[in-house]
């Protein structure tokens, strides 16, 4: 049986940078995890089918289905996310304040995010790497009256706009964990141990025991002093819950939020070859939907055909012209929960109920970005809907189209930021240690106590790096 001074579960945004923070003041420090080193040739369908958990059909079930795609990989959902960074936005620190009684300020988080900065190279994307599906966007928006979008910040260096950052970037161009940090964590010592996953934990006095299997199905057994739980919002909780971890293990799995999101897709009349550049390189807030942030993306042409609400010959035509297609995004800051559980013989169970709110807020997002294509010369667009016309060539039969009979269970949506279901003041304390315990703490996403309402991958790091320095 191995002994380290401290393990981590989980090599993603969060377990990666507390491994980064410890090991300046431990010596032995172990990461599992579940997936194994990426190779950067793999096809976009590859990375869908073996990276992408379950082939990325994992969804939220309840008045819609609702994608929440999350990575298995050294460098867990990094490696599949579009490497957008944003800081914590201020009023939601304000709000865990005062709802949740969480004792965190921006200014305290603010060096963190400097350190990010430099760890992750971030910069805002330069004008000649912006995909022209998003540079269109930008023009139906300036014709709009809107001149405010802004190009994104992201973690990357040296990016040459290949256009596949959520596939795996081939040119290790994005700094997901695995390129910015686990290779500084191997240098100074650190261990990480892949393909192997952890399923029992006990918390005894002076020690924590670690029981998982290797993917050859080979029993492993650990021994640490203190334990970082960092497998991500929907596994973390499992965990917590399968092993009666702390006091509040009964509370865990539940206050899920995802930021659901919806995308448009515009066809012109001219090529555009959308794949190139940066999918995610601009955003842009529209002052009449404050909830809803929209940001740039583009799905490769290897698997245009799942994003696209079509069937037979209008699903064709989209994919024959491909090469003429521009598409955005819209995420809403979510005021809907939902909970993760795992049953035995059924696995992973997660529910999601998608409000009024939540709802008519994106389906306004969706319509507002068709008439932006639109007024940027689209020829047609077509909205992620389900039985309800979701064609439109028109700017003013879209405008004043009467969606009211569309209901949450017709949307083709996904929600790619799972946060929440071990939130800090419900499980874990401030300082992410599980309420109860002595020795368990969690850092990834589940902590993150409410919506953001903007990419979380920054957050849940400086949460995790001040985890490290205060522990
Ligand atoms: C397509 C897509 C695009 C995105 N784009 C952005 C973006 O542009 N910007 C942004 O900020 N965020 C983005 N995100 C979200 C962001 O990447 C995640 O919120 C973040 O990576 C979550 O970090 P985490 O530490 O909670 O978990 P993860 O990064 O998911 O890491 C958890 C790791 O733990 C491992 N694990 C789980 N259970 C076990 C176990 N029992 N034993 C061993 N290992 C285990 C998993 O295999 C995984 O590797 C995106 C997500 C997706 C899916
Ligand atoms: S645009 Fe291409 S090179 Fe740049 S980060 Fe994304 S996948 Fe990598």
């Amino acid at each position: 049986m191995k002994k380290f001074d401290i393990c981590i579960i989980g090599s993603g945004a969060g377990g990666a940078l507390a491994a980064y923070g410890l090991q300046k003041k431990f010596d032995s420090i172990a990461i599992f995890e579940k997936g194994d080193w990426v190779k950067r040739s793999q096809t976009p369908l590859y990375a869908l089918s073996h990276i992408y958990r379950d082939q990325g059909f994992v969804s939220g079930m309840g008045n819609a289905l609702i994608g929440i795609p999350t990575g298995e990989a050294i460098g867990g959902t990094t490696v599949i996310n579009s490497g957008t960074c944003f800081e914590t936005p201020k009023a939601v620190i304000q709000e865990w304040k005062e709802s949740l009684d969480i004792n965190i300020s921006y200014e305290e988080l603010s060096p963190y995010f400097s350190k990010l900065r430099e760890l992750l190279s971030i910069q805002k994307v330069s004008e000649d790497r912006i995909s022209s599906g998003n540079k269109l966007f930008r023009e139906g928006l300036q014709k709009l009256g809107f001149q405010n979008s802004f190009p994104l910040d992201r973690a990357e260096k040296e990016c040459v706009g290949s256009g596949r950052c959520p596939f795996v970037c081939p040119e290790a161009a994005k700094q997901s964990t695995d390129v910015s940090i686990l290779p500084k964590f191997l240098a100074q010592g650190g261990e990480v141990i892949s393909n192997t996953s952890i399923t029992h934990i006990l918390e005894e006095k002076d020690k924590v025991l670690l029981y998982g299997k290797t993917k050859e199905g080979k029993k492993i057994k650990s021994e640490c002093r203190t334990l970082v739980i960092a497998g991500g919002t929907l596994s973390s909780p499992i965990l917590i819950r399968k092993n009666r971890l702390g006091s509040h293990w009964r509370k865990t799995g539940n206050e899920l939020s995802i930021h659901p999101a919806l995308k448009v897709l515009a066809q012109l009349s001219y090529p555009l070859e959308s794949w190139n550049g940066v999918p995610q390189a601009l955003g842009f807030k529209h002052p009449n939907f404050p909830a809803l942030s929209f940001e740039g993306v583009f799905t490769p042409p290897q698997l245009a055909s799942i994003v696209l609400p079509l069937d037979g010959k209008n699903l064709d035509d989209w994919l024959q012209n491909y090469n003429r297609v521009a598409s955005f995004g819209v995420l809403a800051k979510d005021t809907s929960r939902g909970k993760v559980r795992s049953y035995p013989g059924f696995g992973l169970w997660v529910w999601y109920f998608l409000n009024q709110k939540d709802f008519l807020a994106l389906r306004e997002g969706a319509r507002f970005m068709g008439l932006t294509y639109l007024a940027a010369g689209a020829q047609k667009v077509v909205l992620p809907f389900n039985g309800i016309q979701n064609e439109f060539s028109n700017f003013d039969e879209l405008k004043n189209f009467n969606f009211s009979p569309l209901k949450p269970s017709q949307l083709y949506a996904m929600g790619f930021h799972p946060l929440g279901t071990c939130g800090m003041g419900r499980v874990v304390d401030d300082h992410l240690k599980l309420y109860g315990s002595q020795r368990i703490f969690v850092a990834d996403g589940s902590v993150v106590p409410s919506s953001l309402g903007v990419n979380p991958q920054i957050t849940i790091m400086a949460l995790a790096l001040r985890l490290a320095e205060q522990l």
